[in-house]
């Protein structure tokens, strides 16, 4: 039996049960020191090993090598929309590609930074739902870097390969997916995103960004979002989130801990994802009711926005959704319709819930 409803939230999100408790029992004394982490110096030894901890794990999960610098910013991936023309682009050339709401919010906000370049787009009168081939991209070789989100929130569109740059470096937003399966860190320049989602609470921006991608930052560039201040600093330049990091800490340790069909940690994680989405993406395609716009070869396993044929049935859907135990199913305002949000923390129990509830929805409204 489970205590709570599923919650299907794009974001903040669902943080794993287990982490609350973990929070709740430590929330007025942390391991014996008579402290909230909430209310310990970001430099006394004791949040000194929180960071220290965290960030190994997500080196160890991610196997992130030592080329890399990893860092606890604040600002969220929207910032990150600054910071990152702000530090990679020379204020020169920067290449973008749309697949969704999110990269075309991005490229906009680096038009005050630099000259924009939209090496490919993929947006139609449904909207978007696709990925351009790879092959096609008009890369410029000048550019400063290329940038991809490889998981649109909206639009549910989620790069299942890594794009070839043409020796460009990548940087990517990957605030929805970054954790909910493994990836080969060596091939990106630098990836970043906000940690509502699979890591923890909102407040915290993780970024990983080559050490050879550091200390280019535009004159005017804030002292606090210079990638190489922040890294010089470890963290510590200003006051970093230190609740959200501690959270993101025991959400790092749940991954290492998840098992499943044999795998271990994130391989774990991502099987299951994997298993979620089918069942879910099965479901949806054997229903008369229900469709989905998305391209399959990139339909993202994190969030699947799906609508009724019949819009008119949009309010009965949700209400009864609730009332069966099934929260935050309405679709982003920009695109209508439904989305389930499935990340780490929506146990493959939670997908099945849905997927009973959507076949009953059906039957009684199809
Ligand atoms: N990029 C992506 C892919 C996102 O999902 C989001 C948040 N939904 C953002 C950027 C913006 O994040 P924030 O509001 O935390 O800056």
């Amino acid at each position: 039996s489970r205590s709570r409803p599923y919650n299907f939230s794009a974001g903040p999100a669902a943080i794993p049960e287990e982490v609350l408790q973990e929070a709740a029992a430590e929330m007025l004394d942390w391991h014996g020191c008579g402290m909230s982490v909430m209310e310990m110096s970001h430099r006394g030894p004791q949040f000194e090993s929180i960071i220290a901890q965290a960030e190994a794990d997500l080196r160890e999960l991610l196997r992130i090598s030592d080329d890399y610098a990893v860092l606890f910013m604040q600002g969220g991936a929207i910032a990150e929309n600054a910071i990152v023309p702000l530090n990679l682009s020379g204020g020169a050339k920067a290449d973008y590609v749309v697949t969704g709401s999110w990269s075309q919010k991005s490229q906009l906000e680096a038009r005050k930074y630099c000259d924009v370049h939209i090496s490919a787009s993929a947006h139609d009168e449904q909207g978007y739902g696709s990925i351009p081939d790879n092959a096609a991209w008009s890369i410029r070789p000048d550019a400063q870097y290329l940038h991809v989100c490889t998981n649109e929130t909206i639009d549910g569109v989620e790069f299942h390969f890594v794009p070839d740059s043409h020796g460009v470096p990548l940087v990517a937003d990957m605030s929805s997916h970054l954790l909910s399966r493994q990836i080969d860190v060596s091939r990106y320049a630098c990836i970043y995103g906000g940690a509502q989602k699979n890591i923890g609470p909102a407040g915290l921006t993780l970024v990983i960004i080559r050490r050879d991608m550091l200390g280019h930052a535009l004159p005017h560039c804030p002292s606090a979002f210079d990638y190489a201040v922040v890294a010089a600093n470890h963290s510590m330049f200003n006051t970093p989130p230190t609740y959200a990091i501690y959270i993101a800490g025991l959400v790092l340790q749940w991954i290492k801990r998840q098992r499943f069909e044999g795998l271990s940690g994130l391989a774990a994680v991502e099987a299951r994802n994997i298993a979620k989405a089918h069942l879910l993406y099965d479901a949806l395609d054997a229903s008369q009711l229900y469709e989905t716009r998305v391209g399959r070869e990139c339909r993202s396993r994190m969030n699947v926005p799906f609508h009724l044929r019949e819009s008119a049935l949009n309010a009965a859907f949700l209400q009864g959704a609730e009332s069966a135990g099934l929260l935050q199913l309405k679709g982003h305002k920009s695109v209508g319709g439904m989305r389930a949000s499935i990340y780490n923390a929506m146990p493959l129990e939670g997908v099945q819930a849905l997927v009973d509830y959507l076949k009953d929805f059906e039957k009684h409204h199809g």
